[in-house]
């Protein structure tokens, strides 16, 4: 179950590979990020089970829920400029 290291063929950027509860390999940011759950909330993170979370990604500091995975998808510049 743990995340599998890896470089993104499409910005060069390190990420790892998490297995999400759909059983799909999903790619996100090698950095795990603090995230505050709000099922309103703007963001959306993969948490370190594979689970996903609508979430607020900034807050009070100290405060935060825990800490999870933004999915690369949403930050690979790469993605951006092929406009999957
Ligand atoms: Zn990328």
């Amino acid at each position: 179950m743990s995340p599998i290291r890896g470089v993104c063929s499409r910005c060069g950027r390190p990420i790892k590979w998490i297995r999400t509860k759909n059983k799909k390999q999903m790619p996100v940011d090698f950095e795990p990020v603090p995230y505050w759950a709000n099922k309103n909330g703007k963001g959306v993170i993969i948490t370190v089970n594979g689970g996903t979370m609508r979430c607020d990604l900034q807050g009070q500091p100290n405060r935060e829920t825990g800490f999870g995975y933004m999915t690369h998808f949403a930050t690979c510049p790469g993605v951006k400029q092929q406009a999957i």
